[in-house]
C-alpha cells in the first residue's frame, strides 16, 4: 500500500476525469488519476472529432486524449494505469484499490463513464469509427446527405433518428420486436417524420463494406428470412451501462446503476464526488463531461477547505 494520503484521487481518465484532474492540480491539491488499464474513455474509440470547442480543424478523439492528459501531466497530476477493483468508502481516509495497489484519499471523484452497448457481432466491431457510431450528436453530421439505419426501440433510438433524419436522406430503425419501448410522444415523432422507416421483427447479422459500411444483413426472426440493407452508417442505439460495478454498496446508485448526486456533485457520501456519464446518461458529450468533471474538482476542493477550517476552529477552541 501506498503511505501517501492524496487530497484528490479521481477514478477514471475520460474528458471527465483529466478535466478534474487539471481543476485540482491547479488547485495545489496532491492529485492521482486512476486511469484504468485502458485509458481515455469513450473518445479513445472515435476518430473525428468536430463539436468540442477550441478546434477549428476537427481532432481525432484519441489525439483530444492524449493532450488532455498531457495538460494534466505538465501540472503535476500523478497517474496509474490500472483498473480499480475495490474501493472501501466507509470510514477516512478513503481507500481505493486496483490490481498491483492500495491508495489513500481524503476526497475521491468517480469518473468511469458509462459504456455504449453493442450488438456484439464480430463485423460491428471492425466498422466502429468507419460507418458504425453508438452516438448521433458526435458522428451524424458525418452523413449528410446518406443513407443512415439506426438499431433499437427505446428512448435512444427515436431521439438518435430525429436527429439523423435532419442530416441523413433516409433513416431506417431496425427493431427486434414489432413495438417500440420509446416513450409517446418521441414514438409519434418517429412515425410522422418523412425519412424515417422502419423495419420490425429483425436483427442485424452482419455489417458489410470494403473501407467504411456499405450495409447491413438483416433477419426477420419470426420467418427467418435474410435481406441485405445498402446503407452508408448504422447507429447502435440499444442503450449504456455506466461502469459502476466496483460502487455496489458504497454509494448510492439509481435503478439503472448510475450514481446518485445529492448536493452539486457529491455523492450520497460526503468527499466522494461524481462526474460526466456515470452519472449523466441524458447529455453524453465530452464537453459536458468536461463541465462536469470541473465542477467536481471544485466542490472536492471547497470540501477539503472546509473540512480544514473547522478542524483550525476546533484546535484553537481546545487551546482557549
Ligand atoms: P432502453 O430503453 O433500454 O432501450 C433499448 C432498446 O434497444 C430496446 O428497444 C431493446 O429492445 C433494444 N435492444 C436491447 N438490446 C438489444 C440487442 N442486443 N439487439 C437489438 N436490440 C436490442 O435504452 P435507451 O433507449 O438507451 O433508453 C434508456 C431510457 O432510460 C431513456 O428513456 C432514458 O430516459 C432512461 N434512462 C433513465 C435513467 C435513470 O433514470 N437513471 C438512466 C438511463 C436511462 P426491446 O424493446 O425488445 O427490449
Amino acid at each position: 500500500m501506498s503511505n501517501q494520503i492524496y487530497d484528490v484521487i479521481i477514478i477514471g481518465s475520460g474528458p471527465a476525469g483529466l478535466t478534474a484532474a487539471i481543476y485540482s492540480t491547479r488547485s495545489i491539491l496532491k492529485t492521482l488519476v486512476i486511469s484504468g488499464s485502458v485509458w481515455g474513455g469513450q473518445l479513445m474509440l472515435t476518430s473525428d472529432v468536430e463539436d468540442f470547442p477550441g478546434f477549428p480543424e476537427i481532432i481525432q478523439g484519441p489525439e483530444l486524449m492524449r493532450r488532455m492528459r498531457a495538460q494534466a501531466e505538465r501540472l503535476g497530476t500523478e497517474f496509474d494505469d490500472n483498473d480499480v477493483k475495490e474501493v472501501d468508502f466507509s470510514k477516512r481516509p478513503f481507500r481505493v484499490k486496483t490490481s498491483s495497489n492500495e491508495f489513500l484519499g481524503n476526497a475521491v471523484i468517480i469518473a468511469t463513464g458509462a459504456s455504449a452497448k453493442w450488438l456484439g457481432l464480430p463485423s460491428e466491431q471492425k466498422f466502429v469509427g468507419r460507418g458504425v457510431s453508438s452516438c448521433a450528436v458526435c458522428d451524424g453530421p458525418f452523413f449528410k446527405d446518406k443513407e443512415i439505419a439506426v438499431v433499437g426501440g427505446g428512448d435512444s433510438a427515436m431521439r438518435e433518428a430525429l436527429f439523423l433524419a435532419k442530416i441523413a436522406t433516409e433513416v431506417t430503425i431496425i427493431h427486434r420486436r414489432n413495438a417500440l419501448r420509446a416513450f409517446q410522444a418521441l414514438q409519434e415523432r418517429a412515425f410522422s417524420a418523412k425519412n424515417i422507416k422502419f423495419i420490425w421483427n429483425s436483427e442485424v447479422q452482419e455489417v458489410f463494406g470494403e473501407q467504411k459500411v456499405q450495409g447491413v444483413r438483416i433477419r426477420n426472426n419470426k420467418t427467418g428470412k435474410e435481406e441485405d440493407l445498402e446503407i452508408n452508417g448504422l447507429f447502435v442505439a440499444i442503450g449504456h451501462k455506466p461502469n459502476t460495478e466496483f460502487l455496489k454498496g458504497q454509494i448510492e446508485l439509481d435503478e439503472k446503476n448510475y450514481i446518485v448526486l445529492k448536493n452539486h456533485s457529491q455523492t450520497s457520501v460526503p468527499g466522494i464526488f461524481a462526474g460526466g456519464d456515470v452519472h449523466d446518461w441524458h447529455y453524453q458529450q465530452a464537453v459536458t463531461a468536461a463541465g462536469a468533471g470541473c465542477m467536481a474538482a471544485m466542490d472536492a476542493e471547497e470540501f477539503l477547505e472546509e473540512e480544514k477550517s473547522k478542524k483550525k476552529v476546533s484546535v484553537r477552541a481546545s487551546i482557549k
